[in-house]
């Protein structure tokens, strides 16, 4: 049985550690902050959540979809 792609299993870029911590984006109102591609339109977006490395302190951030797709493991 092939396992499917999880990003978010995928090792640190920066310094190949694999244990994180999980949350969301806020500005300083503690709203969300959003991707928007060219294409959409205002209003349009997807809201942003990030996964910071234990180790290097390196924070990535995923689109919301994450969350949805896959199981996130959350230390
Ligand atoms: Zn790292």
């Amino acid at each position: 049985m092939s396992e499917q792609f999880n990003p978010s299993k995928a090792p640190c870029p920066i310094c190949g550690n694999r244990q994180f911590s999980w949350g969301r984006t806020v500005d300083s109102q503690g709203g969300w902050l959003y991707s928007r591609e060219n294409m959409a339109g205002l209003g349009g977006g997807e809201s942003l959540i990030i996964r910071k490395c234990f180790s290097c302190k390196n924070v990535q951030l995923f689109t919301q979809e994450l969350a949805f797709t896959q199981v996130l493991e959350i230390d």
